[in-house]
């Protein structure tokens, strides 16, 4: 019997070791003040962006969407909507990832072209890419979902801090993207039902056009900056 009692202290006593061991710190003040900022922040944006429209604003959007374009863009926080469209609700089936990838996307962007019928598909990169710039240096203590996630990233140089060849990696990989989309999408573009354009959004002023600026690289494959010029489709004068 007093061995059972002992076998079950020791039990009890690791068990809560371990539970010990296992719990979590308590969540600092700060932490906790911060992530209220942040939430503050977004109900409050969000307060503000209702408070601003019509009050049957959003009648238009309850039955359904007709967007104009679908639009692959990098995750980056420096990139958004409204630097590319000021009114973009309804406007854009909005795909996101690290490094504005095809593969990793394909189902939604299959959605927003074959089934909402956009037609136009943007594959949209930006300077300063931390995904591209992560597939040209390799770094070591990314995670196994990470890398996966950059897999499909082309790009043509290793050194990350040569601003020349991150531009030059940049454009690679959203070439490279335009003609994924294009094997995938070869019927619709041929019909002229689909139309697929490249661009960077330059707010490190690469492109020598001024900072925030989108640079039309690629439009169905073609990447010469002066044939893309003589297209009606990018001539608005
Ligand atoms: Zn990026």
């Amino acid at each position: 019997m007093q061995k059972l009692n002992f076998v079950i202290l020791i039990t009890f006593l690791f068990n809560t070791s371990s539970l010990m061991a296992q719990s979590p710190k308590p969540v600092s003040k700060s932490e906790i003040n911060q992530v209220r900022e942040i939430v503050r922040h977004v109900i409050e944006s969000n307060d503000e962006f209702v408070k601003r429209l019509p009050p049957d604003y959003f009648n238009q959007l309850i039955h359904g969407q007709k967007p104009m374009a679908t639009m692959v863009t990098c995750a980056d926080s420096r990139l958004h909507t409204h630097a590319l469209d000021i009114h973009p609700d309804g406007d854009l089936f909005l795909v996101r990832n690290i490094g504005n990838q095809v593969s990793t996307a394909e189902g939604s962007i299959e959605y927003g072209v074959r089934h909402l019928h956009t037609p136009v598909l943007f594959i949209i990169g930006h300077s300063s890419c931390g995904a591209v710039e992560a597939a040209m240096s390799k770094p070591a203590h990314l995670e196994p979902s990470i890398w996966r996630e950059l897999d499909t990233i082309k790009v043509t140089g290793n050194n990350s801090d040569d601003r020349a060849q991150v531009k030059e990696s940049v454009e690679s990989n959203v070439n490279h993207q335009v003609s994924t989309a294009l094997k995938k999408y070869a019927t619709e573009v041929k019909e002229g039902h689909l139309t697929l354009i490249g661009g960077v959004y330059d707010f490190r002023n690469d492109y020598s056009q001024g900072s925030g600026r989108l640079v039309l690289i690629n439009v169905n494959g073609e990447t010469n900056p002066a044939e893309i010029k003589k297209m009606p489709i990018v001539n608005f004068k």
